[in-house]
C-alpha cells in the first residue's frame, strides 16, 4: 500500500469508528504498522491538569496510559507541543529535553519523531513514533505524521467539545450533576426547556441513537419481522433479475439472504438484543463493525464488500424504523435534534408539540432556521459538536439568544431560565399591546412593516400581528413540501390564498429561489459551488417550462385583487432583468389579449442581493417598479462568508462596514431613479438595525412575523434625526463589533434596551 492509500484507509477507519477510543487506538496501529516503526502514541492535551497525558499507545507498555504526563516544554513530547512544530531525532537519549519514563519501556527506543496536533491555533496533543534503530525519520515518513495529525484534529477537537475527550482522559471525573454545554448559532431568538427527540435521517445506521431495550421479546420480535421483510425484498428483486444475472451474481443474493441467518449477522445482533439493546441499535453497531472490518482489509475486493454490508444495513435498518415511525410517540414539550435537520422532519409531528429545534449542521439563514423563525420556535443551528443521538429524551434548554444548548442543566440554571422566560412573555404581552399602534417614529414619520410569510402558519401569525403587506412570499416554500413541482393550479390556488388573505394590502410574490441551499427534493442540483452557480433566476430562465407555468399560476390568482407585485430574485446583470421582463409581459399579454382574463398589470420589482446590482442599481432601477434588498445574500456575497456553513458564522456581519456603505448606496442610486426601495433580509427584523436602517434612508422593511412588534416598539421611541444621526457615525466606523458597540451605547434607556438585548443567564 502508497503511504497515500493507507492513510485513505485510515480516515475511512476512523471515520466508522465506534468512539473516540477507538479512533485512538485505529491511529497507533495503523500509523505504527504504515511506518514500520516499534512505537505509536498519542499525547492529549488535558485542560484541567494543563498537561499532555499519554491516551494510547501501541508498542509501549500500556499500563502507562493515562499515566505519563508532561507539561508544555517538559520532555520531547512537551518540547513538540511548545514549538507547535514536528522534531525529529535519530539519538533522542542525547536530547536535552529527554525524560526518561521508567513505566514506559522506552528505553529500547532511540530515534524520535513527534508532530504537533493542531487545530485552530491550538495545540490539543502530540503524535509520536519512536524506533530501536538510531536512525532518523525520513522526509516522507515525518510528512505522513504530520498530515495523518492534521486529520486528527478535527476528530480531537469534536471529542474535545463534545466531552468524550474528558472521559476519556478522566474517566472518573463525574462531570457536574451531568450537566453539559454545547454552543451553536443563535438563529430563531426565545428560550425553551423540553425533551429532546433525535431525529434520525431514514436507514443512516451512523444515527441510530444508543437506545435500551424496554421489552426485549418485542424488539427481537422486531427484529425477526425486519430479517423476513429484508430477505422477501432480496428474493423478489433474485427472481426479477434471475434472466439477466450470471450464476455468480445470483449467487451473491443467496450470500445475502446468508448473512442474515442466525448463524452469521442474525445471530450476532440477537445476542446484543438479549443483552438488553433495542433492536436499531444492535443492528447498526454489529453493521458498523462489520463496514470497519471490510473497509480496513487490504484485498480491494474485499474492501467493495463493505459496502454490499452496508446496503443491506440500511435495508433492515429501514424496515425497523418503519415500525417505529409507526408507533413514535413525541413528548408534547418535544426538542427536535438531528444532524441536519430540514422541514421534511416535520411533517411527522404536528407543530404544537415541537418546543425548539436544534440542527448540527446549517446555519442562521438556513431553511429550517428561517420556518422556525416563521413559526416562533427558538432554534439553534450549526451545533456542531452536539452529541445529539446521545442526548434523546434528555431534558434540554434551548437558548435561542445565545444559541446555546444545556442537557442535564443543573437547578440554579433551570430556575434561572424559567425566570426569564417568564420576563419574555411579560415583553410579548406589552407588545401585543402595539398590535393596532400604527408604525411611526418618535417625530411621526411613517415606516411601512411587512412580513416575510411562505407557510400558512405564518400568514396568519402575521395578520395577528398587524402586518401592513407581504414584502415577500417565498413561492420555494410550498414547493417543498410537494412530491413534483406543483401543476398551475394546484399553484394558483396556493397564491390565490396567501393574496385573499392580505388583500387589499400588497402581496409580493417572490419568483422561486431554488438552488444554493434550498434543493427541490425531486430535483436535485449538484454543484461544487451551489451559491455561485444555479440558482434563482437563473433556473427560471433557463426553464421556462417551469417560470411560465408559475407566473401565469401567480396572475391568474390576483385576478380581482389588484395587490400583486412580482419580485425577482438573484439579478445580478441587465440581460437576466429584461428577459425576466419579457417573459413577465408575455404571460401578462397572453392572459388578458388572450384568453381573456381581466387582470390588473402587476408591479414587478428585482432583488438587490448580488453585489454585482448594487453597483449597477440605477440601471436596475429604471426597468422595474421597485427595488428589495435582500440583506441576507447580499452579506454573504459581498463578504464571501457562506451564510449557512457555521465554521465562518462568525465572519457573517450584516453590520459590516462594507454592507452599510453598500445599503446607502442602493438608496442613493433609487432615489435617483425615483423607484421605491425596501428591505427584505434578516436584518430588517432587529431591532437595532431597523433604526440604523430608517438612519440610512430606508422606509419599507420586510420580516418574520415574530420580530415585528418587536421592530415596531423600537422605532416608536426613535426620532428620524437621531436615528440619521446614528448613522451618519455608524458609516465611520471600521468594524462590525465598533459598530454594535456603538448602537447599543446609542440607547441606554430601559425601554429600548429591553428590546435589543436578550438577559444572559447562562454564567459563562
Ligand atoms: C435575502 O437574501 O436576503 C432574502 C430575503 O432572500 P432569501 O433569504 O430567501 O435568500
Ligand atoms: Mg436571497
Amino acid at each position: 500500500m502508497t503511504m497515500l492509500d493507507s492513510l485513505r484507509s485510515i480516515v475511512q477507519e476512523v471515520n466508522s469508528a465506534r468512539d473516540f477510543g477507538s479512533v485512538l487506538d485505529i491511529i497507533v496501529k495503523r500509523v505504527r504498522k504504515t511506518t514500520d516503526t516499534g512505537v505509536c502514541s498519542i499525547y492529549l492535551h488535558d485542560p484541567v491538569s494543563d498537561k499532555y497525558i499519554l491516551a494510547a499507545t501501541e508498542g509501549l507498555n500500556p499500563e502507562a496510559v493515562g499515566n505519563i504526563r508532561l507539561a508544555a516544554g517538559e520532555g520531547l513530547v512537551g518540547l513538540v507541543a511548545a514549538k507547535a512544530e514536528p522534531i525529529n531525532l535519530d539519538a533522542a537519549e542525547s536530547h536535552p529535553n529527554f525524560a526518561y519514563f521508567p513505566e514506559s519501556g522506552e528505553e529500547r527506543f532511540r530515534s524520535f519523531l513527534g508532530a504537533p496536533v493542531i487545530h485552530h491555533r491550538k495545540v490539543l496533543g502530540v503524535l509520536v513514533v519512536q524506533q530501536a534503530a538510531r536512525r532518523r525519520f525520513d522526509e516522507s515518513e515525518e510528512a505522513f505524521l504530520v498530515t495523518v495529525s492534521a486529520q486528527l484534529a478535527g476528530v480531537i477537537a469534536h471529542a474535545s467539545a463534545t466531552g468524550q475527550l474528558t472521559r476519556q482522559l478522566s474517566p472518573d471525573l463525574v462531570l457536574s450533576g451531568g450537566e453539559r454545554v454545547f454552543r451553536g448559532v443563535a438563529s430563531v431568538p426565545g428560550i425553551s426547556i423540553g425533551h429532546a427527540v433525535a431525529i434520525t435521517s431514514p436507514a443512516d445506521l451512523y444515527a441510530v441513537p444508543h437506545r435500551a431495550a424496554s421489552d426485549i421479546d418485542h424488539e427481537l420480535a422486531l427484529f425477526h419481522k425486519a430479517l423476513e421483510q429484508t430477505k422477501q425484498d432480496l428474493r423478489t428483486v433474485h427472481s426479477d433479475l434471475s434472466d439477466k444475472l450470471n450464476m455468480e451474481e445470483r449467487a451473491l443474493f443467496d450470500v445475502y439472504v446468508s448473512m442474515l441467518d442466525d448463524s452469521s449477522l442474525g445471530g450476532e445482533v440477537t445476542v446484543l438484543i438479549r443483552a438488553g439493546l433495542s433492536a436499531q441499535t444492535a443492528w447498526s453497531e454489529v453493521i458498523i463493525e462489520h463496514i470497519r472490518n471490510f473497509t480496513s482489509m487490504e484485498d480491494a475486493y474485499l474492501r467493495e464488500r463493505a459496502t454490499d454490508v452496508r446496503d443491506l444495513g440500511r435495508r433492515v435498518l429501514g424496515y425497523l424504523q418503519q415500525s417505529q415511525v409507526d408507533n413514535k410517540e413525541f413528548p408534547s414539550d418535544s426538542v427536535l435534534i438531528g444532524e441536519e435537520l430540514a422541514a421534511a422532519n416535520l411533517a411527522d409531528i404536528s407543530v404544537e408539540k415541537i418546543v425548539a429545534m436544534v440542527s448540527a449542521k446549517g446555519s442562521r439563514n438556513s431553511h429550517l432556521a428561517i420556518l422556525g423563525r416563521a413559526m416562533g420556535i427558538p432554534t439553534v443551528m450549526g451545533a456542531i459538536d452536539l452529541p445529539w443521538r446521545e442526548l434523546d429524551g434528555n431534558q434540554v434548554i434551548v437558548d435561542g439568544h445565545l444559541g446555546l444548548i444545556i442537557a442535564n442543566p443543573r437547578p440554579e440554571i433551570l430556575r434561572g431560565y424559567m425566570a426569564q422566560m417568564e420576563e419574555e412573555k411579560i415583553l410579548s404581552a406589552d407588545l401585543e399591546r402595539l398590535r393596532d399602534e400604527p408604525s411611526v417614529t418618535a417625530d411621526n414619520q411613517h415606516i411601512t412593516l411587512w412580513v416575510n410569510t411562505g407557510l400558512r402558519l405564518d400568514s396568519l401569525l402575521s395578520l395577528d400581528r398587524g402586518a401592513e403587506g407581504v414584502g415577500l412570499y417565498r413561492t420555494e416554500i410550498p414547493f417543498f413540501m410537494q412530491e413534483r413541482f406543483p401543476s398551475e393550479d394546484e399553484q394558483r390556488k396556493i397564491y390565490r390564498e396567501q393574496m385573499e388573505m392580505f388583500a387589499p394590502r400588497p402581496v409580493t410574490m417572490r419568483t422561486l429561489d431554488i438552488g444554493g441551499d434550498k434543493a427541490l427534493p425531486y430535483f436535485p442540483i449538484e454543484e461544487a459551488n451551489p451559491f455561485l452557480g444555479w440558482r434563482g433566476i437563473r433556473i427560471s430562465l433557463d426553464h421556462p417550462d417551469i417560470f411560465l407555468v408559475q407566473l401565469r399560476a401567480i396572475m391568474r390568482a390576483s385576478e380581482g385583487l389588484e395587490n400583486l407585485r412580482i419580485l425577482l430574485p438573484m439579478i445580478s446583470n441587465i440581460q437576466e432583468l429584461e428577459s425576466a421582463l419579457a417573459l413577465v409581459y408575455r404571460v401578462y399579454h397572453e392572459l388578458t389579449e388572450e384568453e381573456g382574463y381581466t387582470l390588473t398589470k402587476p408591479l414587478v420589482g428585482a432583488m438587490i442581493e448580488v453585489p454585482a446590482a448594487v453597483y449597477q442599481v440605477q440601471e436596475i432601477a429604471r426597468r422595474v417598479d421597485f427595488l428589495s434588498v435582500g440583506s441576507n445574500d447580499l452579506t454573504q456575497y459581498l463578504l464571501a462568508v457562506d451564510r449557512n456553513n457555521p465554521r465562518v458564522a462568525d465572519l457573517y456581519h450584516t453590520l459590516h462596514p462594507a454592507l452599510l456603505q453598500a445599503l446607502k448606496q442602493i438608496v442613493a442610486g433609487a432615489r435617483e431613479e425615483n423607484c421605491p426601495v425596501s428591505i427584505c433580509g434578516e436584518m430588517a427584523g432587529d431591532p437595532l438595525s431597523a433604526l440604523l436602517l430608517v438612519g440610512l434612508g430606508y422606509r419599507v422593511f420586510s420580516m418574520s412575523a415574530t420580530n415585528l412588534l418587536r421592530v415596531k416598539a423600537i422605532l416608536r421611541q426613535v426620532t428620524v434625526a437621531q436615528a440619521e444621526k446614528l448613522a451618519e457615525v455608524a458609516l465611520t466606523l471600521p468594524d462590525n463589533t465598533q459598530i454594535r458597540e456603538y448602537l447599543e451605547s446609542a440607547f441606554t434607556d430601559p425601554e429600548i434596551t429591553r428590546l435589543y438585548s436578550w438577559a444572559k443567564t447562562y454564567p459563562y
